[in-house]
């Protein structure tokens, strides 16, 4: 029930802040013998009606590549969204400070964490919506799992959800998304594609030097992303595949995943 989801929030010890996102800050906590990341969404950056519904849905969400919802404390302004810690914390920011010192297997091994969270994700119809490496976190033992899904329903910023909008996240987005708002899990294996991208150049932006309108004319062109230095063939040949105009074209993450694993093993 929505009860047993709700924490105490006098149970919670807040540590110290590590970062802020869409919803407001970021804190480390501890929460009875675990150490906990505490989301404290700022008013009216949320719909928080909405959400509280949605919650009774994430909480079943539950696989070890996913960074876990633990419960929220609703009654409190701001609410609070407590998960588990992830020590590493961002991917994106991991694989940056890390440049020139991260193995193959380490590399394959990042894009393998996240299609088994996606083929789970798929598998119960759940469609992540801004999958990207800003939203992946790096645990202790350095796999890698995903964060945020499904969150950006619940934003409120126009800036953020509207493609028209100056943060929306064109570079990751299916051309259907951006065009028509079609979201589905073959618009995830698009990001998904990105998301490799952005792993084989150790934390590159996307189209470094393009505006979003430019990326649009080149991708309708049939332009996309070189092969990064790094990513073997076969591999760009699996981001290219991600990439196909049409979503029926590109594979589902139950394939994906079996052709990564199959790359792991040679
Ligand atoms: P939002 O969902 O509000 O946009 P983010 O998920 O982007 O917030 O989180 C902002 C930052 O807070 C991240 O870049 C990361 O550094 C830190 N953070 C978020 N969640 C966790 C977590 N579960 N464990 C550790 N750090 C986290």
């Amino acid at each position: 029930s929505s009860e047993t989801w709700e924490l105490d929030p006098e149970e919670l010890e807040l540590v110290k802040e590590v970062g802020s996102g869409q919803f407001g800050l970021v804190w480390q906590g501890q929460w009875q013998d675990m150490k906990v990341a505490v989301k404290m969404v700022r008013e009216g950056a949320m719909s928080e009606e909405e959400f509280k519904e949605e919650a009774q849905v994430m909480k079943k969400v539950s696989h070890p590549k996913l960074v876990q919802l633990l419960g929220v404390c609703t009654r409190r302004s701001p609410m609070y969204l407590v998960f588990e810690y992830m020590e590493g914390g961002c991917l994106v920011e991991y694989l940056r400070s890390h440049r020139g010192a991260l193995s193959q297997d380490m590399l394959l091994g990042m894009c393998l964490d996240v299609s088994e969270a996606m083929a789970y994700l798929e598998s119960s119809n759940f469609i992540h919506r801004d999958l990207a490496a800003r939203n992946c976190l790096v645990s202790k033992d350095l796999s890698v799992k995903v964060s945020d899904f499904g969150m950006t329903r619940f934003v409120l910023d126009d800036q953020y959800t509207s493609s028209q909008g100056t943060k929306f996240p064109i570079k990751w987005s299916a051309p259907e998304v951006i065009k028509f708002s079609r979201f589905s899990s073959k618009s995830d294996v698009w990001s998904f594609g990105i998301l490799m991208w952005e792993v084989y150049t150790e934390g590159r932006l996307p189209y470094e030097n393009r505006t979003n309108q430019e990326v649009l004319e080149d991708l309708s062109a049939g332009m996309r992303l070189l092969k990064p230095r790094l990513a073997p063939e076969s591999l760009y040949q699996l981001m290219q595949w991600c990439w196909k105009e049409k979503p029926g074209d590109r594979p589902s993450f139950a394939v994906l995943l079996h052709e990564l694993a199959s790359m792991m093993e040679v």
